[in-house]
């Protein structure tokens, strides 16, 4: 418990004396158990409670349609392309701290304070241990090589995870290389895209392909799962890197919404999350990476290897979103 302990401490230096604090109320994406541990500590030492709304979807929209009447202070989410939605809304508010920008380095925060990253995950390849070799797949550009022919599984081309890969990939080489890209990738698939990303491993594990496409934090989700963890161990993962660039990588992030009535305990409440040891334990709960300087994943976590993030900045990323989609459904990827 001692790192419940040091959240404790965390958060004690950041309860402010103010009188009559109010509620901090949060929509979130992410589950209630990566939520509760830290929204418990963050309550015992500021007092400020904290109300989640857990959705699966709509979080933008239902914004968009309560408006000014918004009971909500704050969005946790994954992924930029949802951080991005939410400020292209015009849902969302800066804040910037000295606090934040200690906590976040410059590539995982808006310029201008819309949203914060507090973990990353990183998209790899998922490869058979049986069938692939150790550093035969190096690069994204590689998986569009026929040598993969019949070889790989992925989700669907039009999900929120490969749109961002695709985006990067647009970002990198331009939107014509990308659709070249986009093709060989389909061109080497085993079977049309289904199922989310650990139903590709349990495919390699089945024999139906050899590599695919795969957060990270995945593999320790099918590590702890009685059933999942034979299709964990029939694979490694691969941090491949774009030529030019390195690994590519996503966010969780928080945003302060436009509406929240409550700025000052919402601010508390984000420099909360930002701090290093709630990163540790929001990582560790996810099988993700913490950001803040100086922070560390677990080391199960740490054990898949090491990788150097891609530089790009994700803002630039998520502007490519709709070339991404536009380019997937071109090369009719999802057939
Ligand atoms: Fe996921």
């Amino acid at each position: 418990m001692k790192l419940a302990k040091q959240l404790l401490a965390t958060a004690a230096t950041l309860a402010v004396a103010a009188p009559a604090l109010a509620d901090v109320n949060v929509y979130s994406y992410r589950q209630p158990e990566l939520i509760a541990p830290l929204t418990d500590a963050f309550t015992e030492a500021t007092g400020i409670a904290v109300n989640v709304a857990y959705l699966d979807s709509g979080i933008t929209e239902r914004l968009v349609a309560e408006g000014d009447r918004s009971p909500a202070d704050v969005i946790l989410t994954v992924d930029i392309s949802r951080l991005a939605e939410a400020v292209d809304a015009g849902v969302t508010q800066p804040i910037r701290t000295e606090t934040l920008e200690k906590n976040v380095p410059a590539e995982f925060h808006d310029p201008d304070g819309h949203w914060w990253g507090l973990t990353t995950r990183a998209r790899v390849v998922y490869a058979s241990k049986e069938r692939v070799a150790d550093g035969e797949i190096t690069t994204y550009e590689d998986l569009a090589d026929p040598k993969w022919k019949g070889r790989i599984c992925t989700r669907s081309g039009t999900h929120v995870y490969m749109l961002g890969l695709t985006s990067a990939y647009i970002k990198h080489h331009g939107e014509e290389a990308a659709k070249e890209w986009l093709t060989g990738l389909k061109d080497n698939l085993a079977r049309k895209p289904q199922g989310n990303d650990r139903a590709q491993v349990k495919a390699i594990w089945a024999g139906e392909c050899d590599i695919s496409l795969g957060n990270t934090y995945y593999m320790g989700k099918m590590l702890q799962d009685e059933e999942q963890a034979e299709w964990a161990n029939a694979v490694r993962l691969e941090f491949p890197v774009f030529e030019g660039g390195g690994t590519h990588v996503n966010i969780s992030g928080v945003s302060l919404t436009k509406a929240s009535k409550n700025v000052d305990e919402a601010t508390q409440f984000i420099e909360f999350l930002t701090s290093p040891n709630a990163q540790e334990i929001y990582a560790e709960a996810n099988y993700e990476y913490p950001i803040a300087p100086g922070t560390k994943a677990i080391d199960l976590v740490a054990g898949w290897g090491t990788f150097e993030a891609d530089g790009l900045n994700l803002m630039e990323i998520a502007a490519e979103r709709g070339t991404a989609l536009r380019l997937t459904e071109e090369v009719d990827y999802d057939q």
